[in-house]
């Protein structure tokens, strides 16, 4: 497994998270595996509260490879959510090469903005993406070809996660003029 921890992780005043992620090769090296599952591994123990004390680990939805200066198309989600009945749900990835094949015209944001292992500082604002989106990749922990019809809190985990591969970060969406403006038909999460 590979180290990672809050010390490790590649924060946003080092230009390397600005670099754009390449496809990883298909089947799966052993190397781009490993790298993988530890990336699940960290957003995973990141919610025990006893792990995360003990191993400097920031408590996160997703990671992608570019916060730990590889730009590799990688990246791992976990997100606990409520279905339509109320249940817990959890989704749950290990993406390799994850597109978004199409998106919603309707936009959403989180209510109370978002948060990213690579940043520090807080940045208050919307930040705007689509409300529902459809994303094709390789899924390691299914061992499949997956396409995920994502909403709400998923879906806008999912574009966080994927704009890393071109270098961007959730705050270069907040219209910095007016960062709370009112964004017509929203979702708001
Ligand atoms: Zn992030």
């Amino acid at each position: 497994m590979i180290l990672i921890n809050n010390d490790t992780i590649v924060k946003d005043d080092d230009p390397v998270v600005r670099t754009k992620s390449s496809p990883v090769a298909l089947p799966l090296s052993s190397e781009d595996e490993e790298l993988l599952r530890s990336m699940y591994q960290y957003v995973s123990d990141s919610t025990d509260e006893e792990k995360a004390r003990e191993n400097n680990l920031r408590p996160a939805v997703g990671i992608s490879a570019i916060q730990l200066g590889i730009p590799r198309q990688l990246t791992a989600v976990i997100v606990r959510e409520y279905d339509k009945n109320d249940e817990p749900v959890t989704y749950e990835y290990m993406l390799a090469n994850p597109r978004i094949i199409s998106r919603s015209e309707q936009p959403a944001y989180l209510e109370g903005g978002e948060g990213c292992l690579s940043v520090a500082a807080d940045h208050p604002g919307h930040v705007v993406r689509s409300a529902r989106i459809k994303v094709k990749g390789y899924d390691l922990l299914t061992r499949k070809e997956v396409t995920i019809r994502a909403r709400g809190y998923l879906a806008i985990v999912l574009q966080h996660e994927i704009d890393h591969f071109s270098g961007v970060l959730f705050y270069d969406r907040i219209d910095r003029s007016d960062p709370e403006k009112e964004i017509p038909g929203a979702l708001v999460i």
